[in-house]
C-alpha cells in the first residue's frame, strides 16, 4: 500500500516533467512508427516512456553501454504495444538486458516453466515469466527503424509478456474479458495458426513468418510483429486475426496514416 503511494507520487512527478527533446528525436529516428501516431497516441507514448524508463532497472552485457538512447528506442517500441491500454507499465517486469548483437547462450528448453526463448544457440531476444527481458540491441534498431517488415524484436518479447500475464503460462491466449471475446479469439486464432503451419511445413511464404509456427505463444508474438508492423496487409489478407487483435489491443494500427 505504502509501496503503491510512493510509486503513485513519483509517477506524478514524472509525468509532469516535460518530455525530453533529445528523446523525442531518438524515437523519430529509431521508432518509425512514430510518425504515423496521431498527437494523443504520442503523448501516450511519451508518458509510457518518461515511466518505463525511470522504473526499470536496465543494464548493457557484453560491453554495451547503457545510454538514453537504448533506453528510450526500446521504451518506445513496447509503448506501442499498449497504447490502448490505459497506464500500463509492465508492472512485473523489472530488469532489462541489452547485447550489441545476437548473443550465445546454452541451450533452453523452449516454453518450460515459462521461459521462452527465440533459438537454440544464438539468439535475438527472450522473456521470462518472472525475470528480465534480454534483448540485441542491433535487432532493436532495426525492428524499430525498418517499420514494414513484419519483424520487431522489441514487441515480439513484450507480446510474451502480455500472453504470460494471464495464468504465468505464454499458450498464445492474453487476458479478454468476456467470454465473447474468448471464444472468437479461440476460433480465429487457431484456424490462422493451423494454416500457419500447413503452409510452413510445405515450404510456402506468408503474411505471418513462419517462426510463428512452432507454438501457439510464437504464433501470438508473430502475428503481434505483423499487426503493428503490416496492419494493413493483416487487415486484407487475415481479416478476422486483425479484428480479434484490434479487439485485445484496444487500437487499430492500419488506421494510422503518414504525417
Ligand atoms: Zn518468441
Amino acid at each position: 500500500m505504502i509501496f503503491t503511494w510512493f510509486r503513485d507520487r513519483r509517477r506524478r512527478r514524472l509525468l509532469a516533467s516535460p518530455f525530453p527533446v533529445e528523446w523525442e528525436r531518438t524515437i523519430a529516428e529509431n521508432v518509425r512508427a512514430w510518425h504515423w501516431l496521431d498527437d494523443d497516441d504520442r503523448e501516450r507514448l511519451q508518458r509510457f516512456v518518461l515511466v518505463f524508463v525511470a522504473e526499470k532497472y536496465w543494464e548493457g552485457c557484453n560491453g554495451l553501454e547503457m545510454t538514453d538512447e537504448v533506453r528510450v528506442t526500446i521504451a518506445a517500441n513496447a509503448g506501442l504495444l499498449v497504447l490502448g491500454f490505459g497506464p500500463f507499465y509492465f508492472e512485473r517486469l523489472q530488469t532489462i538486458l541489452v547485447y550489441p548483437d545476437r548473443y550465445v547462450v546454452k541451450s533452453q528448453q523452449h516454453l518450460a516453466g515459462g521461459v521462452v526463448s527465440e533459438s537454440r544457440d544464438v539468439r535475438l531476444g527472450e522473456a521470462w515469466t518472472r525475470g528480465p527481458v534480454v534483448l540485441a540491441w542491433k535487432d532493436v534498431l532495426e525492428g524499430g527503424q525498418v517499420h514494414d517488415d513484419g519483424r520487431n524484436v522489441v514487441l515480439h518479447e513484450f507480446a510474451h509478456l502480455l500472453d504470460m500475464l494471464f495464468g504465468d503460462l505464454a499458450d498464445g491466449v492474453p487476458y479478454l474479458e468476456s467470454e465473447h471475446e474468448r471464444v472468437t479469439w479461440s476460433e480465429v486464432t487457431d484456424r490462422a495458426y493451423r494454416n500457419l503451419v500447413r503452409e510452413t511445413r510445405q515450404g510456402r511464404r506468408t503474411l505471418l513468418d513462419s517462426y510463428g509456427a512452432k507454438s501457439e505463444a510464437e504464433f501470438f508474438a508473430v502475428a503481434t510483429e505483423c499487426f503493428f508492423e503490416r496492419p494493413r496487409n493483416m487487415e486484407r489478407e487475415l481479416p478476422d486475426l486483425y479484428a480479434v487483435l484490434c479487439g485485445f489491443y484496444r487500437q487499430r494500427p492500419g488506421d494510422w496514416s503518414p504525417r
